[in-house]
């Protein structure tokens, strides 16, 4: 969001043996410790960082055996991994495409779009555990991933650094049904080519037409959740005309809309604009401070909850 003040100390690891060393520099000086990826889905605070961040540079991206298993060093930028397996004719992850990360982030919320989830591929991450000061090896039901979640981001927060990552992929392609704007665009196109290369295609062109490039316009993606709710609540729900999807993580109440509902869609809070294209991004635009943020967040949670009853849930981290 490019908001947020210094951090103290910055520390770029190279090679794993680095990584124990940034993490007792930090116990030496009582200060505490955030990794950070490509700062995509990261806040910072007005008042700075009194503490170390720890940025993972390892790179590159090896075939295991020579299959289709793929070990990322968490530094490279993952962009690359999914062109890497679409150039390969590997399936998998052709649906990531453009999602902005670092390999080493892309299993803390579990990142996912049209349909895909890095949880479908994940095998396993090298980390670095700072509460025991060990590496080890965290395995696929390790990780407990569900919806945007992990125990990463969750249980486990900021405990470990991730140092690689292991995806199996599959030579192939996806196959119809697609995800819904897929599949639209598909039609739209008249478009035969379902392989991992021209799925990426299909999603780099939906995601240019929607999502704003993080290289022009600052925002954190979706900056709310959606809204998951159990059967009984979900019936609740879709009785008082709210739409409700069942998908493969419950049932879903799409926060774009109850945001766009509440009038927010295109409007400008406190310098921070309400995507007009996608209303679950919010795009800085001219605020200068994260309390411009929070005061623009507090106003569409606040009139979402008085509205439909529902608290929305921020997806971004907040560096603290
Ligand atoms: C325009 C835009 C579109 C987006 N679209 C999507 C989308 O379609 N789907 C989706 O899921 N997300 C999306 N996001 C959110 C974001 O891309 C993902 O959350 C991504 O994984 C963030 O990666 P990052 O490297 O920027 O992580 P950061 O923002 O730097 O960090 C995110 C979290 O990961 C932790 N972390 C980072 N590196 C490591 C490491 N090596 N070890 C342990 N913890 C680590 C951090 O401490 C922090 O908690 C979008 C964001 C933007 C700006």
């Amino acid at each position: 969001m490019r908001l947020g003040g210094a951090a103290r100390y910055v520390i770029e690891v190279e090679r794993p043996e680095e990584v124990p060393d940034a993490y007792g520099f930090a116990t030496q000086y009582h200060l505490p410790t955030f990794v950070l990826g490509y700062g995509a889905n990261t806040l910072g605070h007005d008042e700075g960082f009194e503490g170390v961040i720890i940025i993972n540079r390892m790179r590159g991206i090896t075939e295991i055996n020579q299959s289709s298993t793929i070990k990322i060093m968490g530094g490279e930028y993952w962009d690359n991994v999914v062109a890497y397996a679409c150039e390969r004719g590997l399936t998998g992850i052709e649906a990531l495409s453009k999602i902005p990360s670092l390999a080493g982030s892309a299993p803390v919320q579990n990142i996912g779009a049209y349909g895909q989830d890095i949880s479908d591929t994940f095998v396993e991450a090298e980390a670095y555990d700072s509460a025991t000061n060990t590496f080890v090896t965290l395995s696929k039901a390790d990780l407990q991933f569900s919806y945007r979640r992990s125990i990463l981001n969750t249980t486990a927060k900021n405990r470990y650094f991730i140092i690689s990552i292991t995806l199996e992929l599959h030579p192939g392609s996806m196959s119809p049904p697609f995800y819904n704007s897929i599949e639209k665009f598909i039609n739209d196109h008249d478009l035969t080519d379902f392989s991992p290369q021209g799925i990426r295609d299909i999603v780099s062109q939906l995601r240019a037409d929607k999502l704003p490039d993080p290289l022009e316009k600052a925002s954190a993606g979706s900056f709310f959740h959606n809204v998951y709710l159990t059967e009984e609540a979900a019936e609740i729900a879709a009785d008082k005309g709210i739409p409700v999807r069942h998908g493969k993580d419950g049932y879903k109440v799409s926060s774009a809309w109850l945001i766009e509902q509440c009038g927010f869609k295109g409007k400008l809070l406190h310098g921070i604009r309400v995507s007009d294209k996608a209303p679950l991004v919010l795009i800085n635009e001219s605020a200068t401070s994260y309390n411009d943020l929070a005061k623009a967040r507090s106003e569409i949670t606040g009139k979402v909850y008085d509205r439909f009853g529902y608290w929305l849930e921020q997806e971004p981290v907040e560096i603290q």
